[in-house]
């Protein structure tokens, strides 16, 4: 089922380690270093899970 996948950009550190773990979902902003959700973001992706346990800031949460 869909869910809601939301980044707390106050919180990010701009590792990239959420794009790296799982880049259906997650891009980066190079200007802003930090990381958002996709537009066109498959929030289904089982990668997400594993990109919220990679986040050093633990500052992605699924809703
Ligand atoms: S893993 Fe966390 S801290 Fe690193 S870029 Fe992604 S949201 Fe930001």
């Amino acid at each position: 089922m869909a869910q809601q996948v939301v980044i707390d950009e106050d919180e990010c550190v701009g590792c990239e380690a959420c794009v790296e773990a799982c880049p259906e979902v997650f891009g980066f902003d190079g200007d802003t270093e930090k990381a958002h959700v996709l537009e066109n973001a498959d929030l289904d992706a089982d990668c997400i899970e594993e990109a919220v346990a990679s986040c050093p800031a633990e500052c992605i949460t699924m809703e």
